[in-house]
């Protein structure tokens, strides 16, 4: 891939970030015969992409919002994501447990309507619940006041291994990828991006230079919850596009979810919505949703690794 990355003039267009999105544009790109570059600063999915909730969903919350048009292309991609890569996306039962008299009707009609939205490409019709039977799923769920739940279907999937594939599959089209390979700055004539800066961080600088120039008629900027970088690099006075929000899942134990059921609640006392998901032998639990004032926060989290240990190994 780095040979190719020297021998090429001029590339149709280069992605900058190697995420689902990133990884994701390189597969249509590639797959429409474009001469497609892909570069990633650390490894493919390090960031965001491996770090979800694991859920390939039509956005019950959004229906939840009023976002029926969201809610129908989701529910059709997560359709499609099953019929393309069934090794990585399953069929994942939830649970709605109901404590109040309305939350049965209220969410049993809304799911109705969930199952109704994705049509041909739904995963199963749900089922309104009683009591014993919401139990004897979810036995872990606080019993008192409970009156029943709601069943449904959505999708889990392998994000990394997910990224991974699509990673395989740009390349199979003839996509050139690369890790480690960080974009330093933008090359511009006549005012308009026309490639970038790399650095190669892997490079044994003794044996020659670890930065290099790539000339592309499209640079794409893929990076997430890092954009804003990437736009300081074309106008150091460019405005913030983004608002940084923080999310931690807790690892805990599968005894506190001793079943293949998931549970979802749907509005917690801080307004949000809540997932409980087992996920090989734990349940992963979350999550939160916290304003923070820049990436380099999340990025000691997510690189560092040190906090997700932390709040694993208090639960435990
Ligand atoms: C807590 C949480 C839970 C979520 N759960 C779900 C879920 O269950 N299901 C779902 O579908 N979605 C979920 N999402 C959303 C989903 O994870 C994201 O939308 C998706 O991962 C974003 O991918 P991305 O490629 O845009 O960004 P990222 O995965 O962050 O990728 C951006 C990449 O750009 C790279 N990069 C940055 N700067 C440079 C540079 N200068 N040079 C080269 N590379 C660079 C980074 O290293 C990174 O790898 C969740 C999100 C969060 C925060």
């Amino acid at each position: 891939m780095i040979q190719t990355l020297r021998a090429a003039v001029e590339w149709d267009i280069c992605i900058i970030g190697g995420g689902a999105t990133g990884l994701g544009i390189a597969v249509d790109a590639a797959s429409r015969g474009l001469k497609t570059l892909l570069v990633e600063k650390y490894d493919f999915a390090k960031a965001t992409s491996s770090r979800s909730t694991k859920l390939v969903h039509g956005g019950v919350r959004y229906l939840q919002q009023g976002n029926i048009k969201l809610v129908i292309e989701a529910l059709k991609e997560r359709g499609i994501l099953l019929k393309n890569a069934p090794h990585l996306v399953k069929n994942q039962a939830f649970i709605v447990p109901n404590y109040k008299w309305w939350e049965g009707p209220y969410y049993g009609i809304g799911l109705k309507v969930y199952d109704w939205m994705a049509g041909s490409l739904g995963f199963g019709p749900s089922q309104f619940l009683s009591r014993e039977e919401t139990l004897a799923l979810a036995p872990s769920l606080d019993t008192d006041s409970l009156r029943g739940g709601v069943l449904y279907h959505d999708g889990q999937f392998d994000d990394a291994r997910l990224a991974i594939h699509l990673a395989m599959t740009a390349a199979d089209h003839g996509a050139t990828l690369i890790n480690y390979m960080n974009v330093e700055g933008l090359l511009k004539s006549n005012n308009k991006v026309c490639g970038v800066h790399l650095k190669d961080t892997l490079k044994d600088t003794s044996k020659g230079s670890a930065t290099c120039e790539v000339k592309a008629k499209v640079v794409i900027n893929a990076t997430g919850v890092f954009a804003d970088s990437i736009l300081k690099m074309d106008d150091e006075h460019s405005d913030s596009m983004l608002t940084m929000s923080q999310g931690i899942h807790i690892v805990l134990d599968r005894k506190f979810l001793p079943s293949n059921t998931a549970i979802l609640i749907p509005r917690t006392d801080d307004k949000r919505v809540l997932f409980a998901v087992p996920w090989h032998d734990k349940v992963i639990v979350g999550t939160t949703d916290t304003p923070v004032k820049n990436e380099s926060i999340l990025f000691s989290i997510i690189f560092k690794n040190t906090l997700r240990k932390t709040l694993a190994i208090q639960t435990f």
